[in-house]
């Protein structure tokens, strides 16, 4: 899988996942969710994805950690990333399991 920007013009199927699933996930958010609950839902179902899918276990980590990786370096290089339009963040020193 190719790097991905995650934009609007980008309609590719990893892009499009992206936009109806942070939609959803910004609906579960308005509606009272927990955003660490969110968060491993999200998880569980990217690999219990993965799992059904690949024929080697292992080879779903480098496909979720790449994700991670990705989000991380686009988060740490935009101020204004639309991570922050998520109302319900976690409060300071919460943890994400
Ligand atoms: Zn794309």
């Amino acid at each position: 899988m190719s790097t991905h920007k995650q934009n609007e013009s980008c309609s590719c199927g990893a892009c499009d996942a992206v936009e109806r699933i942070r939609n959803m996930t910004q609906d579960l958010l308005t509606a009272g969710s927990r955003p660490d609950e969110v968060a491993y839902a999200l998880v569980s179902v990217a690999t219990e994805m993965g799992l059904a899918v690949s024929e080697d276990p292992l080879a779903i980590y480098p496909v979720l950690l790449a994700a991670i990786a990705q989000q991380t370096v686009q988060k740490m290089g935009d101020n204004e990333s639309d991570v922050s339009t998520y109302e319900a963040g976690p409060s300071a020193g919460e943890t994400i399991h």
